[in-house]
């Protein structure tokens, strides 16, 4: 079954602010208030800015018959990061006059670039994402990918009233197992607390292998030992910056039907924010509804 994007950003509660789309993922709280999400929420953060008007000195200095100006005077707007690939693949064949490929043929222009497997000028536009709202177990998948670059939080740094838990779905569709998990993030949660306060004793009272001379080693001398009883389904909120090419092999390989549950449903939300950034670049995928209610993400131009 072939899903409209549009439908299932909205229906995922996405909104968006001049291009840069958002799908949040709310905050609930067990009864002993231990914090936990079950979807991964993402945040476009940052996108490129395209300054074409800055072409104007370089086309200037060609030939005036070459006409080179008139793509200034392209009327079709086109999304910054679409823009910028499109200038950065034109300059190869300096395909600038008349009868160049217009903005309004953008999609052309791209389709022929990801069929050709020209994917190398798709490598300029980079997209910042906010992920949160996913567990250890999926930054770990996610970190596989070699040309995507990561900042994650610190569990070396941080202390436990940061401490946030993820909920799979098989646990969201079960009373039993939702249940369970309860019980369990409210033990791992008492646990971390208890062996921080045990560890902090423990330092306090000279033990060598926790001392330290900064304060902010000391921190992190405890906490380093004490995330160790932190289950997988520790929330682990990680900023992800990539270029589209990068991007598209993540969601290729990750909102497929042989993706894990949760890294599946991590891609798809990427997506959907990326093709709301830049509906030029991400537009030849497209949504499929599996038995299980979950979505996959199919293009015809597979890693280009
Ligand atoms: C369904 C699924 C199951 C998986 N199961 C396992 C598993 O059981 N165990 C496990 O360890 N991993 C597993 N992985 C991870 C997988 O093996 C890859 O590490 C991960 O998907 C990153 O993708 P990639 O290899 O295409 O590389 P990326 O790092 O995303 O790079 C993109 C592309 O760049 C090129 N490239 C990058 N680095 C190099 C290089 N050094 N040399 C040559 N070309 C390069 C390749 O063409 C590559 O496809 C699984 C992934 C999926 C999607």
């Amino acid at each position: 079954m072939i899903i409209d994007t549009e439908t299932l950003f909205q229906s995922l509660y996405g909104s968006e602010d001049t291009g840069f789309a958002t799908i949040h993922s709310p905050t609930h709280y067990s009864p002993g208030n231990v914090a936990y999400l079950f979807s991964p929420g993402v945040v476009v953060l940052s996108r490129p800015h395209m300054n074409i008007a800055g072409l104007a000195t370089f086309l200037d200095g060609f030939d005036p018959s070459l006409n080179f100006n008139s793509y200034l005077d392209d009327p079709t707007p086109l999304p910054d990061g679409a823009q910028l690939c499109k200038v950065a693949g034109q300059v190869c064949y300096m395909s600038f006059g008349p009868k160049r490929t217009l903005n309004a043929q953008a999609k052309r222009y791209f389709d022929n670039i990801k069929s050709s497997g020209h994917g190398s000028v798709l490598e300029h536009a980079n997209f910042s994402l906010l992920l949160y709202g996913i567990s250890r177990s999926v930054t770990h998948e996610l970190v596989r990918h070699r040309h995507l670059s990561f900042s994650q939080v610190s569990q070396r740094y941080v202390a436990g009233r940061v401490l946030r838990f993820v909920e799979r779905p098989e646990y969201q569709a079960d009373t039993h197992l939702h249940d369970q998990f309860i019980e369990r993030i409210e033990r791992a949660a008492n646990e971390y607390a208890t062996l921080t306060h045990r560890l902090l004793e423990m330092q306090q009272s000279g033990v060598s292998i926790l001392s330290a001379q900064e304060r902010t080693d000391l921190r992190k001398k405890v906490q380093q030992c004490a995330r160790s009883v932190l289950p997988n389904e520790t929330e682990a909120p990680i900023v992800v910056t990539a270029n589209v090419r990068a991007w598209r092999h993540f969601i290729e390989m990750r909102a497929s039907t042989h993706a894990e549950i949760e890294i599946r449903e991590l891609a798809l939300r990427v997506f959907l924010c990326l093709l709301r950034a830049d509906p030029v670049l991400f537009d030849d995928y497209t949504l499929e509804r599996l038995s299980d209610g979950t979505y996959i993400v199919k293009t015809e131009f597979e890693k280009v």
